[in-house]
């Protein structure tokens, strides 16, 4: 059995730790520090399998040489070495990384979604996808070096995987992200019931992740943009028609942007 562990750093990011049940070794995805990694591995009794990055933003990355300098022999994926100098494994779109020393041979596919950055990379193991900052719940990441449609068709490779797909993104940005959602999409009861569940656990400041596909399906107002719910609200926000999802999702990221 695995088990997904959120390590808390920074302000709002996450840094996965997935671990099968019985084994002395975990992964780690998306170590932008190293401090923290290293205190759950030492107070656990655990060993450094190997590190998943999604792409080369420092607080993804960061923690890399460090880890590195400690642990010398871990397997580092990601996409683009150029960035991201620690990675000893580079890898593509359609590879796969086979843990084979886990029960049941398991294997994590690779995915390209770029648009946050040209290298972003997701990882699906089993229904658990790490996706960085590409698709957040109930949001998505901001654009810095792809363009709009390379986003929108990143965000639309992920919206096919199958509905029980957990969602683990790289931030705690669930509630303010909810909170835009319902200036898109205000009648939307099932992002609303969503706002309860998740304003109740940040109450506490528990994590909202992961989200499951099927939510972000009925609540992402990035995930709806071929709706008539989310063209109509963008159409009057912008005083332009839009019916088409590739310019709704576009005028959408702006919007966000400016709020
Ligand atoms: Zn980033």
């Amino acid at each position: 059995m695995i088990e997904i562990i959120p390590i808390p750093a920074f302000k709002d990011n996450y840094i996965w730790a997935i671990h099968s049940k019985g084994s002395r070794s975990i992964w780690i995805v998306d170590p932008g520090d190293a401090l923290p990694v290293i205190r759950y591995l030492e107070s656990h009794q655990l060993q450094l399998g190997g590190i998943l990055v999604t792409h080369h933003h420092w607080d993804h990355a960061g923690g890399l040489p460090d880890l590195q300098e400690r642990y010398p022999n871990t397997p580092i994926y990601g996409a683009d070495p150029k960035q991201v100098p620690s990675i000893t494994h580079p890898i593509t779109e359609g590879d796969s990384i086979s843990l084979s020393a886990w029960e049941g041979e398991l294997a994590i596919q690779i995915m390209a979604i770029p648009g946050h950055t040209l290298d972003h990379t997701a990882y699906l193991l089993n229904d658990a996808l790490f996706c960085g900052d590409t698709l957040f719940a109930c949001g998505c990441g901001r654009i810095f070096e792809g363009t709009p449609s390379m986003m929108f068709h990143s965000l639309s490779k992920l919206k096919q995987l199958p509905a029980h797909t957990r969602i683990y993104c790289g931030h705690e940005y669930t509630l303010p992200n909810i909170l835009f959602a319902l200036k898109v999409d205000p009648q939307n009861v099932v992002l609303q019931q969503r706002y309860e569940k998740v304003h109740a656990l940040r109450q506490t400041n528990a994590c909202t992740l992961p989200s499951i596909l099927s939510d972000e399906w009925l609540t992402n107002p990035f995930l709806r943009c071929d709706t008539i719910d989310v063209q109509s609200a963008v159409s009057a926000k912008t005083q332009h028609k839009m019916d088409d999802p590739l310019l709704t999702f576009a005028a959408l990221r702006e919007w966000k942007n400016q709020s």
